[in-house]
């Protein structure tokens, strides 16, 4: 699959951050994992904290699929609201999906403190607004079931939006929790630590075949490595859907533009991470080297030429709107791609196992929660290792 476009800006900003190897002989091993972005990544790097031996393939360079390309908010809230995630699948588990959101940003922040280095990762407020009147009554409702769990969010009037912002919305909601990250460099150092630990990653190494046993499972590579191991991790991004019978995800074409870095500190209200009721929605966000980042403008199509034929004019169309928003902000742009998307049916994650495969578990993070969703994976997953229950594992298994 062609997952992106050629000049991400997070990839741009650090290269090759780091040379991995390709494999060059058969290993055996308890648990291989397939996939070297961000998913891959924190499982790999909960397991290195069991001691638990594993592997980690990627046909790419590290981090160089969706990972690179990624926005990197970091958002307890789900692209679907609250109350219509309450009637899709039922208010308790509605509810345990957004507190466990909070949950994993929280548990985001002290994996980069205890890796001493930061990649990019600062906590925010997150704002959310009504894109129109009509979505206000959306906003009040949210703003109640969320503070009905304990959420820390404080529901803003049209007043109080022009009072913070250089624009006007008629209702929004400003939520204490939220992060934003470097994803690729972050994947760098999860993996750092974890080799550490004993961790193998080989890159340039294409698994080209699965062999699922009932004792455990066998890879083999392009190169004719085979990889023998107890149990297998599937992190493979979007293009993981080509290892399972159910159409699980749509795919979609999204567009992003960062800024030259600017010399003000404070660019918006507490550099906050912005988004907005509407569909698909515009969003926004800071970088740590300040720089504006809006995203949005998706396309609802797989086509990787089409998409990348795009950039100019969602580049000028995505400058445009948030012109529209910060009128006195000097947007050059400094870098503007494209990245293939995915979606799920109800903005939820798919983790655990399929029953067509043994001994194998997905850590797939589909939406606009993509990475916050691999860090819910990740601990699944761990958990499921070591035989011990999570409260995520029941909300995102595959038969729910
Ligand atoms: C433009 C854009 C904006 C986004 N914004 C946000 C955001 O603001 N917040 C957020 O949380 N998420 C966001 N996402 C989503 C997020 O980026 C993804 O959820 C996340 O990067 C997926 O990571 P991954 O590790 O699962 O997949 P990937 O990064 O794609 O990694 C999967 C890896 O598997 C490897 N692989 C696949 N098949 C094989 C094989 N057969 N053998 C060996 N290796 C294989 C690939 O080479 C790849 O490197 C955004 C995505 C895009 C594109």
């Amino acid at each position: 699959m062609d997952l992106r476009s050629e000049s991400p800006f997070w990839l741009m900003r650090s290269g090759i951050i780091r040379p991995y190897p390709s494999i060059r002989q058969s290993y055996s091993t308890d648990i291989a994992i397939i996939g070297g972005g961000i998913s891959g990544a924190l499982v790999a790097y909960y397991l290195s904290k069991e001691g638990i031996p594993a592997i980690l393939l990627d046909k790419r360079q590290i981090g160089l699929g969706s990972t690179c390309a990624s926005t990197s908010l970091l958002q307890y809230e789900i692209d679907t609201p609250l109350g219509k995630l309450s009637k899709q699948i039922g208010t308790k588990k509605a509810n345990q999906s957004y507190l466990l959101c909070i949950d994993a940003i929280d548990k985001i922040n002290k994996i980069t403190d205890s890796l001493k280095s930061d990649a990019g990762f600062s906590l925010k407020k997150s704002f959310y607004y009504a894109s129109n009147k009509k979505d206000v009554d959306e906003i009040k409702t949210e703003f109640q079931l969320r503070k009905n769990i304990g959420i820390n969010l404080e529901l803003l009037s049209g007043n109080d939006i022009e009072r913070l912002f250089p624009f006007s919305a008629p209702a929004g909601l400003l939520s204490a929790v939220g992060g934003q990250i470097d994803a690729y460099f972050f994947t760098h150092e999860l993996l750092k630590s974890s080799i550490d630990s004993g961790l193998k990653v080989f890159d340039n190494t294409d698994v080209v075949k699965i062999n699922h046993h009932k004792r455990g499972i066998e890879l083999e590579t392009s190169f004719g490595e085979v990889i023998k191991a107890g149990k297998l991790i599937i992190a493979c991004g979007y293009e993981s859907q080509g290892y399972l019978s159910k159409k699980i995800v749509d795919l979609n074409s999204s567009f992003a533009i960062v800024s030259e870095p600017s010399t003000t500190k404070n660019i918006w209200y507490q550099n906050s991470l912005i988004w907005e009721t509407a569909r698909p929605y515009l969003y926004m966000r800071t970088t740590d080297d300040n720089r504006v980042l809006v995203g949005g403008k998706d396309e609802p199509f797989y086509n990787p030429e089409k998409r990348d034929r795009l950039i100019a004019k969602k580049a000028y169309q995505l400058k445009k709107a948030f012109g529209k928003k910060f009128p006195d902000f000097d947007f050059r742009i400094d870098f503007a791609w494209a990245g293939t998307f995915a979606e799920t049916k109800d903005g939820l994650p798919y983790i655990g196992k399929v029953r067509e495969h043994p001994n194998t578990y997905f850590a797939l993070g589909f939406g606009g929660n993509g990475i916050v969703f691999s860090q819910l994976a990740a601990e699944i997953i761990r958990d499921i290792l070591i035989g011990k229950k999570h409260i995520g594992e029941g909300i995102f298994k595959f038969d729910r």
